[in-house]
């Protein structure tokens, strides 16, 4: 978005691979894209100090290296902010990886939920997780039932510019298992070449008996096609249960079905 806006952009790396949870054919492209675009990336910085100038931010990272900023984006992670909330005092337990809970959101006093970001889990920490267990917690509470939570497929996307999203298993999970992998080039699809869409690519898993089991992809409207995809993913429909379904036409959802079925 700062390259975009005409700002100078430095993307400062822990290590050297970034967003290793994602495809990385994919993410190197991504990154490709970026550069080219002028966004530098150094790999392996090895940040050690912040110091405040007089014209701005000095970065003092590797081998006594120094680039001075107007602006320091932190992205560095997340930690959960369970102490100093009194969880102490009401007995709560947690780690510091947040509040423990067991398979229905109760914490070790019985009359205690937790939900969302705070809780020490598996699941991605983003806005649908946090949204679904909420949406949990009042069906539960409220009587409507007494299950433990069952977590679907949570999707996730990273808003570079192209995008990158992905739902289900990953490439790299089905290259060790008996899965039908289908390989898409976006720019091939003339629904994106409406949108005058000139890269991209996806990855489609099929099970085998040809459900979808995940789907990862790149492009501009990654996220969107990812979304229309989730009831597949989720419900596990057969292909007849795909042939089903009429799509908008045109639209992305159309576009994404047709290579499914
Ligand atoms: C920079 C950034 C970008 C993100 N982008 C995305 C994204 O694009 N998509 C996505 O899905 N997720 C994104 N996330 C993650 C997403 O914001 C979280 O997963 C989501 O907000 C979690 O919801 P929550 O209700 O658990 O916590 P929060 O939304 O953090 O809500 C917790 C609330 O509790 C309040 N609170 C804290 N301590 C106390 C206290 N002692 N007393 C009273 N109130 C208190 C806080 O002020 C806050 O309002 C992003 C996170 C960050 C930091």
């Amino acid at each position: 978005m700062a390259n975009a806006a005409g700002a100078a952009v430095t993307v400062f790396m822990r290590g050297d691979t970034a967003l290793r949870e994602f495809h990385q054919p994919f993410v190197k492209q991504v990154m490709a894209d970026m550069t080219k675009r002028g966004v530098a990336f150094v790999p392996n910085a090895d940040i050690s100090a912040l110091t405040k100038k007089k014209d701005g931010i000095a970065i003092h990272y590797g081998a006594q290296q120094e680039e001075t900023v107007d602006w320091v984006l932190d992205a560095i992670g997340r930690i959960p902010n369970a102490d100093k909330i009194g969880l102490e005092a009401a007995g709560v337990e947690y780690t510091k990886h947040g509040i423990v809970v067991d398979d229905h959101l109760r914490t070790n006093i019985p009359n205690i939920y937790a939900s969302g970001d705070v809780l020490a889990k598996d699941q991605p920490k983003l806005t649908p997780t946090a949204t679904f267990e909420s949406y949990y917690l009042f069906h539960l509470l409220s009587g409507q039932t007494t299950d433990p939570i069952n977590y679907p497929a949570i999707p996730t996307t990273v808003y570079t510019s192209p995008r990158i999203a992905k739902v289900g298993v990953t490439p790299e999970a089905a290259a060790n298992g008996n899965y039908k992998l289908v390989h898409n080039h976006i720019p091939d699809d003339w629904y994106r070449q409406i949108d005058e869409e000139t890269m991209g690519d996806n990855i489609l898993i099929f099970d085998q008996g040809h459900h979808l089991v995940g789907a990862t992809e790149f492009s501009e409207q990654a996220e969107d096609s990812i979304n229309t995809l989730l009831p597949a993913v989720v419900f596990h429909y057969d292909q007849a249960q795909m042939w089903q379904l009429a799509h908008i036409f045109p639209s992305i959802s159309a576009s994404a079905w047709h290579k499914i079925r």
